[in-house]
């Protein structure tokens, strides 16, 4: 029988790569933590139908340039849009680990953090994703190759093991965080203009 498209996504949500996501960045005076546990609510907000995933193709749902997008709204709840017709693989698996970011983000609440540190550890999720899966970045995937770095050095202290969560490296994510406002995608959006996205948790 086949499962549905939010099934399989929880099932991805609690499966041992996306359990292996761990680190913590600063965002103004607090400190953010991504982990399995973040992701495990995620994964139950959307067995509870507080947030959908759907394909879609309609450009006011998923812009032109987007693979997918995190759709919160300012009611209860939150959308996952997925390019339509895009195949279970580990590219569409590492949209879905930047999008879960994002909703993890809706889900815990963290209404004070800025769009762009948003997107900036939502591209770190995606890059460690791809790492770990051996998954080799295109060359045209600015963003991505950007943050790759930053999830090398997560993954060296991953296999260094000193510490349980490791902290992000602030030099790769600061330039990580320089080269976002600048992509096509981000322009004149929040990411941008030091705006923040829609939570509700
Ligand atoms: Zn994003």
């Amino acid at each position: 029988m086949a499962i549905s498209l939010s099934d399989r996504v929880i099932r991805f949500l609690c499966g041992p790569e996306v359990g292996r996501i761990r680190f913590t960045f600063p965002e103004a005076a607090a400190t953010i933590t991504i982990n399995r546990a973040m992701y495990g609510r995620v994964a139950k907000a959307i067995k509870d139908h507080s947030i959908g995933i759907f394909p879609a193709t309609d450009p006011a749902l998923i812009p032109p340039g987007s693979s997918a997008i995190y759709d919160g709204s300012p009611a209860k709840g939150g959308t996952i849009f997925i390019r339509a017709g895009k195949h279970w693989g580990r590219d569409l698996e590492g949209d879905l680990v930047h999008e879960c970011t994002h909703a993890g983000f809706d889900v815990d609440k963290l209404i004070g953090l800025t769009a762009l540190t948003e997107e900036a550890a939502a591209f770190v999720a995606e890059a460690l994703y791809y790492r770990m899966s051996h998954f080799s970045i295109p060359s045209s995937w600015v963003v991505q190759n950007v943050a790759r770095p930053v999830a090398d050095r997560l993954l060296h202290q991953y296999q260094a093991g000193n510490t349980p969560i490791p902290g992000i490296d602030p030099a790769t994510f600061n330039a990580l965080l320089a080269v976002i406002p600048l992509r096509p995608t981000y322009q004149g959006g929040p990411a941008a203009t030091g705006g923040s996205y829609v939570h509700n948790g």
